[in-house]
């Protein structure tokens, strides 16, 4: 159909800004990056917003009218009826009113989610979601975030804090510090840093294993290194993705006994990893998952990658600003 609407999906990142053109149906027409400019407290970074909008249109030749919206997704501790961003530390923003600035500088309305979010209503709406309506996404990266979707909606929360999977806490007593200020957070655990963490706390005394040959050649482990040698069947490396799986499938098994979900979405770098995180993990979530939750519910590996924001944006622009 010629004027159906278009949609804007952003993804603000640490280093990069993601923007992507879609149509009705959530299909990519176009995307690009630009760097993030994170300078003088990243107040240019609404303007830059804009400005790589105009350019694009102008590029492709399409009318600004064309366009329903932008759906945006930041880090950080969002206020989501107004868009306001109260503390984002990656970009430098506190009390930092986004929503209004990028009406302000695009002239098209605007909608706010944190990352997480949007990312989870991308998987939902066009990847592993599948259409679930009830969706639990973790995303295993440097941090563990997540998204809470029932009946195709993000819960947020009293004050915009729901769905913080990262920081329930996996280890009550001495614990490792996490970024939030507790310790013992799942974020500690289940994360690319903690995986490698753990695999290098008693390293010294598994000389034999694999992970210490390669962190002797490489003077460095990732968790991609763990998850490699435990499928070759590497003793040591099979005990730290154990104990992983163990804290991880908890958590998501104490989730889904008050959520339900049909889908659990995992995504994120450590996500690469496959059946070789997937297969431990359904066996410790089995444990703990009640029976009737455990037959309603599906793994899934994310599809998206880093199309998942600009996707989800554009699925709130779609459910949201169009009445
Ligand atoms: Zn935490």
């Amino acid at each position: 159909m010629k004027d159906e609407k278009w949609f804007i999906g952003v993804d603000l990142g640490g280093t990069t800004i993601k923007l992507a053109f879609l149509n009705y149906y959530g299909e990519i027409q176009h995307k690009w990056e630009i760097p993030t400019d994170k300078s003088e407290e990243g107040r240019h970074i609404t303007m830059h917003i804009a400005r790589a909008i105009d350019d694009k249109i102008d590029e492709i030749d399409v009318k600004k009218d064309q366009f329903a919206g932008i759906g945006m997704g930041a880090p950080g501790f969002i206020e989501m009826e107004t868009g306001f961003i109260y503390h984002a530390v990656n970009i430098g923003w506190r009390n930092f009113p986004l929503k209004d600035k990028l009406e302000l500088e695009t002239g098209l309305p605007v909608i706010i989610d944190n990352d997480a979010n949007i990312a989870a209503l991308g998987e939902m709406w066009r990847g592993a979601g599948d259409g679930a309506k009830d969706l639990l996404c973790v995303t295993l990266g440097t941090g563990v975030g997540g998204g809470i979707i029932t009946n195709s909606t993000i819960i947020h929360g009293t004050n915009g804090m729901a769905g913080e999977i990262g920081h329930i806490t996996s280890i009550p007593d001495g614990g490792a510090p996490c970024n939030c200020g507790k310790t013992g957070c799942l974020e500690t655990v289940a994360s690319a840093t903690g995986i490698v963490r753990i695999a290098m706390e008693d390293l010294e005394s598994h000389k034999d294993s694999k992970l210490y040959d390669t962190y002797q050649d490489n003077h460095e482990l990732t968790s991609r290194d763990v998850f490699e040698a435990s499928e070759k069947k590497d003793a040591y490396a099979m005990s730290v993705v154990q104990n992983v799986t163990f804290h991880l499938g908890l958590a998501i098994a104490n989730l889904a006994n008050s959520l339900n979900p049909s889908k659990i979405v995992i995504g994120g770098g450590v996500s690469k990893a496959g059946e070789s995180l997937l297969t431990p993990l359904r066996e410790q979530f089995e444990k703990y998952a009640l029976p009737r939750v455990k037959e309603g519910s599906d793994f899934a590996i994310a599809t998206l990658g880093n199309d998942a924001g600009v996707i989800g944006g554009a699925w709130l622009v779609k459910t949201k600003l169009i009445k």
